[in-house]
C-alpha cells in the first residue's frame, strides 16, 4: 500500500521549501470561457519544459493539439505528454476520471505517444466516479437555471470534495479501504438521486465502479505532485502548471453561476499542485482573437445569427469534449482586462487570429453600458452582463492570409494593428501569437 502523500514523502524535499531554486516555474491560464487554445500554447511551451502539471478541472476540459500531421483530443492527460521525455502531471486540485485517464493513456501508448513513466497523479486529487455523471445529468434536469454542464460529473464531483465525503486517488491506493469509501459515495449518490426524483438504480454498484485492475495501474502513477515539482524548481528545471477551461468559467471569478465547479485562475495553480505562490514566476494568459462560449451564461459580445454561423465555421467552433457549438463573438477586452487583473498576467499568447483573415472589419469591445456611462468593469453578476451592452471600437481587417506568417513582421500592417490593441486593452504584452493549429504555425513575439 502507499502511503498517502506519495511515495516520495518525507525528508527529500527539505532544500527545495526553503526557497532555494534555481528553476522557473509559468503557469498557462484561459483568459475567456476556456477553448482558448490553451492545449497549442501548452504544447508549444511544454518543448522548453521540463514538467508540465494540471492544476484543476478534470475531463470537462479539452485540449486539441496538432502534432505532425496527427490530431490529438485529451481530456485528462496534460498535453505535454505530446512531447518525449516531459514529465507530466496531475495535481491535487484535478479532479480524475480514471476510467477515461487510463482510456486516454492507452490510446497515446497505442499510437506510439508512450506515457510510461513520465505521468504522475496526486494521491490527494479526488476522483470523479461513474455516479458522479449521473448526478451531473440529474441536477441537470432537476435545475429550474441550467448551465449546460459538460455532463463530465466534474460539479458533483467537487461537491463532494468541499462536502468531505469525496473519493481520493490514495484512498483506491489502499484496497483495504476503498470499497468501504467507494460503498459511502455511491450510497451517499443514491440518495441525492432519490431527492432529485431521478431513479437510484441508474448508480452502479461500488464493485462495478472500480475495476479490480485500477488499484495496481494508479500505483503505478501516484506520486507526491508538490514534491516533485518543489524538488524540479530546485534543480533548476523547468515547470510549466496548466489550467483548464478559463477565467470567466472560475467558480469565484466567473459569470457565476454559468461557471465550472473549480478555481481557474492563476492564484489556483500553486494551490492545485501543492506548492506555494511564490514559486510562480510567470503567467501567461491566453485570449482567442474573438470569443467563444459554450454551454449557458452571458455572452456580451455575441455574434448576431450570420456572423455566428461564418466564425464557428471559419474557426471549427465546436465543443472539444461535448462536440456543441460554441458561442461566437468579438473580442472583449472588459473580460481581457479583467482576466489581466485577476490572474496577474505577466503576458498573453492570442491564438487563431487567422479565422479572422477574411473579415473587412473587426470590432472590439472596450466598454459595457449598463447604466448612462460606459463601464470597463467586468460585472459581478450575471444577470448584470446578460443586459450589459458592449461598447465597440471598429478596426480594418486585414483580408489576407497570415497562417504562413512565422515573424511580427510577416503580418499585414491590420493584423499588427488589431494585435497591438488587444495588448494595450489587454494590459499585458504579447509574447506568442498563434495563426493555425500546426506547432509550427506560431509567431514568437519579440
Ligand atoms: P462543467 O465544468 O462540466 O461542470 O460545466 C460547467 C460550464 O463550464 C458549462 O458551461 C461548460 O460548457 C463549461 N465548460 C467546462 N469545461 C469547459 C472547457 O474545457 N471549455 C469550455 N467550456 C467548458
Amino acid at each position: 500500500m502507499l502511503a498517502e502523500g506519495g511515495p516520495h514523502l518525507p525528508l527529500e524535499a527539505g532544500s527545495s521549501v526553503t526557497g532555494t531554486r534555481s528553476g522557473t516555474c509559468s503557469v498557462v491560464v484561459g483568459c475567456q470561457w476556456g477553448d482558448e487554445g490553451k492545449g497549442k500554447v501548452v504544447d508549444v511551451l511544454a518543448a522548453g519544459a521540463d514538467v508540465v502539471a494540471r492544476y484543476q478541472g478534470g475531463a470537462n476540459a479539452g485540449h486539441t493539439v496538432h502534432v505532425g500531421g496527427r490530431e490529438f483530443v485529451l481530456h485528462q492527460i496534460p498535453s505535454g505528454i505530446l512531447h518525449p521525455s516531459k514529465r507530466c502531471l496531475l495535481g491535487n486540485g484535478v479532479v480524475v476520471d480514471l476510467g477515461q485517464f487510463f482510456a486516454e493513456y492507452d490510446r497515446l501508448a497505442e499510437r506510439g505517444v508512450d506515457p510510461g513513466g513520465r505521468i504522475g497523479v496526486s494521491p490527494r486529487a479526488h476522483v470523479v466516479l461513474p455516479h458522479h455523471k449521473v448526478l451531473d445529468e440529474a441536477a441537470e434536469r432537476a435545475a429550474g437555471r441550467k448551465i449546460g454542464t459538460t455532463g463530465r460529473g466534474i460539479g458533483p464531483a467537487y461537491e463532494d470534495k468541499a462536502g468531505r465525503r469525496g473519493v481520493r486517488v490514495g484512498d483506491l491506493l489502499d484496497v483495504r479501504r476503498a470499497p468501504e469509501v467507494v460503498t459511502a459515495s455511491v450510497e451517499w449518490a443514491r440518495n441525492r438521486l432519490r431527492v432529485l426524483g431521478a431513479d437510484p438504480n441508474l448508480v452502479a454498484a461500488a464493485d462495478d465502479a472500480i475495476p479490480s485492475a485500477l488499484p495496481q495501474r494508479l500505483a503505478e502513477v501516484a506520486t507526491d505532485v508538490g514534491t516533485e515539482i518543489a524538488d524540479a524548481l530546485a534543480s533548476g528545471r523547468e515547470v510549466l502548471l496548466e489550467g483548464a477551461q478559463g477565467t470567466a468559467l472560475d467558480v469565484d471569478h466567473g459569470t457565476y453561476p454559468f461557471v465550472t465547479s473549480s478555481s481557474t485562475t492563476a492564484g489556483a495553480a500553486a494551490a492545485g499542485v501543492g506548492v506555494g505562490p511564490t514559486a510562480i514566476d510567470t503567467v501567461i494568459g491566453v485570449v482567442k482573437a474573438y470569443t467563444t462560449r459554450v454551454g449557458y451564461g452571458p455572452l456580451p459580445t455575441a455574434f448576431d445569427e450570420e456572423m455566428d454561423t461564418r466564425v464557428r465555421q471559419l474557426g471549427a467552433e465546436f465543443g472539444a469534449t461535448t462536440g456543441r457549438p460554441r458561442r461566437c463573438g468579438w473580442f472583449d477586452a472588459v473580460l481581457a482586462r479583467y482576466s489581466g487583473r485577476v490572474n496577474g498576467l505577466t503576458g498573453i499568447a492570442v491564438t487563431k487570429l487567422d479565422v479572422l483573415d477574411t473579415l473587412p472589419e473587426i470590432k472590439v469591445a472596450t466598454a459595457y453600458r449598463l447604466g448612462d456611462e460606459p463601464s470597463g468593469a467586468f460585472p459581478s453578476v450575471a444577470a448584470d452582463l446578460e443586459r450589459a451592452q458592449p461598447v465597440y471600437e471598429t478596426l480594418p481587417g486585414w483580408r489576407s492570409p497570415t497562417n504562413a506568417a512565422r515573424r511580427k513582421a510577416d503580418l499585414p500592417p491590420n493584423a499588427r494593428a488589431y494585435l497591438d490593441r488587444i495588448e494595450e486593452l489587454t494590459g499585458a504584452p504579447i509574447v506568442m501569437v498563434s495563426v493555425g493549429t500546426r506547432r509550427s504555425q506560431v509567431i514568437h513575439w519579440e
